[in-house]
């Protein structure tokens, strides 16, 4: 390549290759004069130190420090993720540069540095935390000199220890509670280290694994991590676990670490867990882990003043925009960072942003270059990657950007370039009553922390404004923080996957924070209703085995299950599919009639199941080569095609999953129903009773189980003629209730199909007003 000769950009233009190479070499220069900046980069010999010396790592770094992105390379490059820890591994490394005892420092025995320079040991010693306080006479963790530089080679210690003569895979393995951070984070690694996604460094989340027998980095969610455990409960495979945005305190995360002391008693030093957190409670984390050490890595904060609106929004979308147009028009450089609840939330901040931006526009005439333009990027989820990459580029010259987030931005992802924060303060959670044994994704206030961290990603380059659109006597009345998930949660899935992995007590589990014990024996019963635990708390072969082996709901994996009996399952696991899919329709606004239209053929008068099965069959019908008739079919119908290659993709899982009859196949059948729904509704039935529904006279359902008051989403296709009895997937919270994506049953299934919740009440409670039933009878 003729690059030696200097940029000559005519040259260059007729060489695109050589073009590539310039332009590719300079981000590479670029990427790595932003990594040396980071505060985990200054701060690496000093946390591979640690991690020579402990088994546990507590690591607290600002969002934005490096850790997700830093930590794990660091770790590859000291070969803590390189090869199996065995004698080889030793040799290799004897008599290279380690940590020897000449680089012994003021930090001995590791800790915590504080802002003011003490230093302080927080080493828990079987259980017990000590505090020794003694001034720093160097810098702190942020400021270690380096000792040797970035090239060299940092080797580690014996790693004997374990004793055994097992020997155990090197991959380093990264949680993360949100799927768009494991892939987001691991492009951005795989880009920095110059390798292709999926080769050294990958990520799996669910249904979706981009990882290679060279996968030396691997980022996942942190729930299937918890399902490689069950399959591989020493995590064989890996060297290093870290457990990262520790301080979400999501379901799987807590659950993982009650797994992973154990992991490192049976391991012992031959294994490593870090545990990162954004935020400084470490205490925690440290009570937790015998033998676990503290390190604040300390980033770069600069002040952001924090600004409330006078008096209450009713309407905090509206006030978004409005405040987000304000900034555009009044505040000097800086991109803008929206926190919004969802996906629907953001679509329609997009859309009625750029309307009133085009109505700017017009009004002011094409020629009005005074104020820059505005460009709106959403990040979440189920955005397509190249999209939710382009929130990372910096805005063209002249151009500020807005970025409409949910809670991923809060903590997970940073976003280079934000100088203003908009915060809704509100979040979408989780949210369980286990009275009521209902899960449900509720739209809630933020916690007094998530407000602050919000606000805080307005400072990460400079001074930053962060606009907070609720009062200030609001905010003094919110939490303070969020409480862990697994306190407010539906926890059949992990108490099943607990029972598999031969946890029979989960009551007495070496939870951090143990859930209300009204939680989970609200799941054991549920576990039996639905047939996975026997009457002594035993899982069953027959259905519990099976069920924890699936990566879906055990309701949803009792649907399939009862599919492969009633000669359905092929249909069945197309509706899974479906179902775990998200946004399958498109309904742009101005298109109303058309998508309406478009919709009418797909539509089953039994219930939004059918209609997805139709719309699944439609697609399917397509020749899978024909891409374009594919796209042709789905933009005529208003379908999303990612959506349903992605639907696609997790029914071909699900087959594989039940179908053949070497694991993990189940070798269940998966015969057809044809255009017989019965069957289908029926399976539906014998999964999701729980959620069994009776038509109220005045047009609301009553939950059977529970008692509860819930109304029809608007989207169901049941809404015009609702049967007297349906089962439904989910209840969402807004102004009321709503149970979605339904599906019409009968009444007297109920007593045969789910005996065990059903059959000892008298089906006449069943027939009339359906209050106080229980979900499970033992
Ligand atoms: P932490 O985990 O401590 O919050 P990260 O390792 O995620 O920090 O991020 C470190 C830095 O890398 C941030 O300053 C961010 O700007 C940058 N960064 C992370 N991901 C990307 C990306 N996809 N594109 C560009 N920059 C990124
Ligand atoms: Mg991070």
């Amino acid at each position: 390549l003729d690059i030696e000769d200097g940029p000559s950009p005519k040259k260059h233009r007729r060489n695109s290759k050589a073009v590539d190479a310039v332009a590719a070499a300079e981000r590479r220069k670029q990427i790595d004069a932003e990594r040396r900046q980071l505060p985990a980069w200054a701060a690496r010999d000093k946390l591979l130190q640690l991690l020579q010396e402990h088994r546990t790592l507590v690591l607290v770094g600002e969002t934005g420090s490096g850790k997700t992105t830093q930590i794990p390379q660091l770790l590859l490059s000291a070969r803590f993720g390189s090869i199996a820890a065995s004698d080889k591994f030793i040799s290799q490394n004897a008599g290279e540069v380690g940590p020897s005892d000449d680089v012994k420092s003021p930090y001995e025995g590791a800790g915590v540095v504080d802002r003011d320079g003490v230093f302080r040991s927080a080493v828990n010693h079987e259980g017990r935390t000590q505090f020794n306080h003694h001034t720093s006479t160097g810098s702190d963790v942020n400021g270690v000199s380096d000792h040797g530089g970035p090239e060299q080679q940092t080797g580690i210690r014996s790693v004997g220890g374990s004793g055994g003569s097992r020997v155990y895979g090197g991959a380093i393995a990264v949680t993360q509670p949100r799927r768009v951070a494991a892939m987001t984070v691991a492009r951005r690694v795989a880009e920095e280290m110059g390798t292709k996604l999926g080769d050294k460094v990958g990520y799996a989340i669910r249904f979706e694994d981009v990882t290679s027998s060279s996968t030396r980095i691997k980022y996942m969610t942190d729930g299937l991590l918890l399902r490689e455990a069950l399959v591989d409960p020493m995590l064989s495979r890996y060297r290093v676990v870290i457990i990262d945005e520790a301080h979400e305190r999501t379901v799987h995360t807590d659950v993982l670490f009650g797994l992973l002391k154990g992991v490192q008693v049976r391991r012992g030093d031959d294994f490593r867990l870090i545990v990162m957190s954004a935020t400084l409670d470490t205490a925690r984390f440290v009570d937790y882990f015998p033998g676990a050490v503290a390190a604040l890595i300390r980033g770069r904060q600069f002040p952001v003043r924090v600004m409330y609106t006078a008096k209450p929004e009713d309407n905090y979308l509206d006030a978004a925009i409005n405040a987000t147009l304000q900034v555009h028009s009044d505040e000097g450089e800086g991109d803008i960072l929206v926190f919004l609840t969802g996906q629907d939330e953001i679509d329609s901040a997009e859309r009625l942003l750029k309307e009133h931006l085009a109505a700017l526009q017009g009004s002011r005439g094409a020629s009005s270059s005074g104020c820059r333009e505005l460009l709106v990027l959403p990040i979440y989820a189920a955005l397509p990657p190249e999209q939710q990459m382009k929130v990372f580029e910096p805005a063209p010259e002249g151009q500020r950007k807005a970025i409409l987030a949910t809670n991923i931005a809060e903590t997970s992802i940073t976003i280079p370039g934000v100088r203003y924060v908009i915060d809704t303060g509100h979040v979408k959670a989780r949210d369980y009553n286990a009275k009521l044994g209902l899960e449900s994704l509720a739209v809630v206030p933020v916690s007094q922390a998530q407000a602050r961290q919000r606000s805080g990603r307005a400072g990460r380059e400079g001074p930053g404004k962060a606009f907070r659109l609720y009062t200030e006597a609001d905010f003094a009345v919110l939490e303070p923080t969020t409480p862990p998930e697994i306190t407010r949660c539906n926890l059949g899935s992990v108490v099943l996957q607990l029972k598999a992995m031969g946890i029979h007590d989960v009551l007495g589990f070496d939870f951090m924070d143990p859930p209300p014990r009204a939680a989970i024996l609200r799941s054991l019963e549920l576990l039996y209703a639905l047939g996975a635990l026997d009457a002594t708390g035993c899982l069953t072969e027959e259905v519990g085995r099976r069920l924890s082996r699936l990566p879906v709901d055990p309701m949803f994996g009792r649907v399939l299950l009862a599919a492969t009996e009633m000669g359905c399952g092929q249909e069945a696991v197309a509706v899974v599919a479906m179902v775990s899919t998200e946004n399958v329709f498109h309904t742009p606004r101005q298109k109303e009639r058309e998508w309406r239209a478009a919709r009418l053929k797909f539509i089953s008068r039994e219930g939004d199941h059918l209609t997805l099965l139709n719309v699944f069959r439609g697609f399917r019908e397509l020749p899978k080569e024909s891409n374009k008739a594919r796209t042709a079919w789905c933009s005529d119908n208003f379908i999303n095609i990612r959506a349903m290659r992605k639907a696609e993709d997790i029914y071909e899982q699900l087959v594989r999953f039940l179908g053949p009859p070497s694991p993990p196949g189940l070798g269940l059948q998966l015969a057809t129903c044809g255009e017989d729904s019965t069957p289908l509704r029926r399976a539906l039935t014998a999964g999701l009773f729980p959620h069994a529904a009776k038509l109220q006279p005045d047009g609301s359902y009553r939950v059977l189980a529970t008692g509860r008051q819930v109304f029809l989403h608007p989207s169901s296709v049941l809404l015009d003629r609702k049967p007297d009895c349906l089962v439904f997937n989910e209840l969402m919270h807004t102004t009321r209730t709503y149970a979605r994506d339904a599906v019409a049953i009968e009444a007297r299934w109920l007593p045969e199909l789910a005996p065990a919740a059903f059959a000892v009440k008298s089906a006449a409670a069943i027939a009339g007003a359906g209050v106080g039933t229980s979900g499970g009878s033992r």
